[in-house]
């Protein structure tokens, strides 16, 4: 919003300074003078100078006036778009060499997206984030540095990219000092379109990828996953949703992650699902990630550790954008994804992305190692156990299963979990242990929730 408001107030003092007393004019001319000093090297010094200052947060759009102003139209113009070319080239050098902290201190919380789909979609994606209205240079210019993108790639995408745009600002920038109001009117307008036509464009975009206008705006906003804590299902009932367990009618108790993890039939989604619907906090299941991941490996699809997962507002699980909730359940996925979790490119992939999800706001995430090696620093740990048997009990009657076939599968589950090199299961050591044998739904969940409440109380 800063920069928002930076922006328009600078265009502000521009049209003043336009419309009163023609001082661009006065200044059009000096710089007109200056520049023919160069002679032939005028264009190749604005190209760069522009490349430069556009690389230090100057808004691209005071490079394309300027070049059709100094240079006239049809040479400032192509001269606009070389200039945001050598911007993006010259952002990506630096994105490179400074690493991922320093950009996102530019970038902010939607770098993980933004490189997520750089590195997905390549050219397509440099193009296709260069037309959409309201997505700054800066954070996409020097994400891409982090990607594994050409700089080909990088190079034309944006100069296709920024046609549209740099023709509009060209129009403008002819007229100052004196030109057609009706080429300034024309400039105006198909800025406008350009804008309204990426708009339209971004939107089908999502769509064919799964994803809502609503989702889109806030990933490249970098706002984390929408909650998606569900109301209960099947009351009081381990391993079916749970309860509502009880009305404690706490609101929220400010801001942490609480890490819940736990062998497989502990109950940890339906207890952190619950947990997270009485605190008002967002759920992240880190399980339905790695169930992801072995589902993209059975279909040969990606290679698991650079998957796109997201949760819709509902909580449905998406793949690459298509729902893949129900599918991640099935037996084979089942078996697949503890032997996927061992690999430790796939952990590495998923791990950074649950990081980046638990950065803002308040989170109860469960999984295996979420205490002990996602956010080992949580504000709350609970490593949640109870006896095998009852276990496999509770998921047998989730699933309508045979209760000796699930323990069977749970103990090689449970086995490979805690044997595995790459984040093993095990409870962190500062980590509260609950037992869940013989406890109700609405106990533990009471238990956790009075130790979030306790520990933002001091
Ligand atoms: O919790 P859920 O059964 O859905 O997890 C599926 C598999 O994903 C587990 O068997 C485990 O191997 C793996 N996993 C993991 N680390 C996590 C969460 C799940 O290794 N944080």
């Amino acid at each position: 919003m800063t920069r928002l408001g930076l922006f328009v107030g600078i265009l502000v003092i521009v049209a003043l300074a336009v419309l009163v007393g023609g001082v661009i004019d006065f200044e059009r001319d000096e710089m007109q003078r200056e520049i023919r000093e160069f002679g032939p090297l005028a264009p190749v010094i604005f190209v760069l100078v522009s490349g430069v200052l556009g690389a230090l947060f100057v808004p691209g759009p005071v490079f394309a006036i300027l070049a059709s102003a100094l240079f006239g139209p049809l040479l400032g113009i192509p001269l606009g778009i070389a200039g945001s070319v050598v911007c993006a080239l010259i952002c990506r050098e630096v994105g490179s060499h400074m690493g991922r902290d320093a950009a996102e201190e530019i970038a902010g919380a939607r770098l993980g997206q933004l490189t997520t789909w750089l590195d997905r979609y390549g050219l397509l994606a440099v193009i296709g984030f260069r037309l959409m209205p309201a997505m700054p240079d800066a954070p996409l210019n020097y994400a891409a540095g982090l990607t594994r993108l050409k700089r080909w790639q990088i190079g034309l995408g944006t100069a296709i990219g920024v046609i549209p745009r740099t023709l509009g600002w060209g129009l403008v920038g002819a007229t100052v000092g004196g030109g057609s109001a009706w080429l300034a009117t024309a400039g105006g307008a198909l800025i406008i379109g350009a804008d309204a036509g990426g708009a339209i464009a971004a939107i089908f975009a999502a769509r064919y990828l799964g994803i809502s206008p609503r989702m889109l705006w806030a990933k490249l906003r970098g706002a984390p996953a929408e909650p998606h804590a569900h109301g209960p299902t099947g009351k009081g009932r381990w391993g079916a949703g749970g309860g509502s367990g009880g009305r404690l009618g706490r609101g929220k108790v400010g801001h942490m992650r609480i890490a819940i993890d736990g062998p497989a039939g502990a109950g940890k989604s339906t207890v952190a699902r619950l947990v997270a619907e009485r605190l008002e906090f967002t759920y992240l299941d880190t399980g339905a990630m790695y169930r992801c991941a072995a589902l993209a490996s059975l279909r040969g699809e990606a290679a698991p550790g650079e998957i796109e997962i997201d949760f819709a507002p509902d909580g449905e699980v998406l793949l690459a954008g298509e729902d893949v909730t129900l599918l991640i359940r099935s037996p084979e996925v089942t078996s697949l994804a503890s032997k996927v979790a061992a690999e430790p490119s796939v952990r590495a992939g998923l791990v950074e992305r649950q990081r980046e999800l638990m950065a803002h706001g308040d989170w109860v995430a469960e999984g295996r190692d979420v205490g002990t090696v996602v956010v080992p620093d949580a504000e709350l740990k609970v490593f949640l156990d109870a006896d095998p048997l009852e276990r496999a009990q509770r998921r047998a009657a989730q699933l309508g299963a045979d209760v000796n076939e699930v323990l069977a599968q749970q103990n090689e589950r449970d086995e490979r979990d805690r044997t595995r090199e790459a984040a093993p299961l095990k409870a962190a050591d500062d980590a509260v242990i609950l037992d869940t044998t013989g406890l109700s739904i609405e106990q533990v969940v009471d238990q956790i929730a009075a130790l979030a409440t306790s520990r933002t109380q001091g």
